[in-house]
């Protein structure tokens, strides 16, 4: 499991649920970018956006949560 923040929001990968799809790389290129390490950058959307693109991922690889409710 690996997480990803963007002071607000925070953005959990489990990578072996991941299926590869790439849902999440069409949804939000900037944020997504399989050739980059780290691979999600969640700066480079808003944290609804995030909330919505992550909702749509079909293997339950991606979920979040707010950092405040820490
Ligand atoms: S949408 Fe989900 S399953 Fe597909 S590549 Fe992204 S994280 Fe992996």
């Amino acid at each position: 499991m690996r997480e990803y923040t963007n002071g607000e929001l925070t953005i959990v990968w489990k990578p072996k649920l991941c299926s590869h799809a790439g849902q999440c790389v069409k949804a939000l290129p900037e944020v997504y970018d399989p050739k980059a390490r780290p691979w999600i950058t969640p700066d480079g959307a808003s944290s609804e956006d995030l909330k919505s693109q992550i909702g749509l991922c079909p293997s339950g690889a991606l979920s979040y949560y707010m950092n405040e409710d820490q």
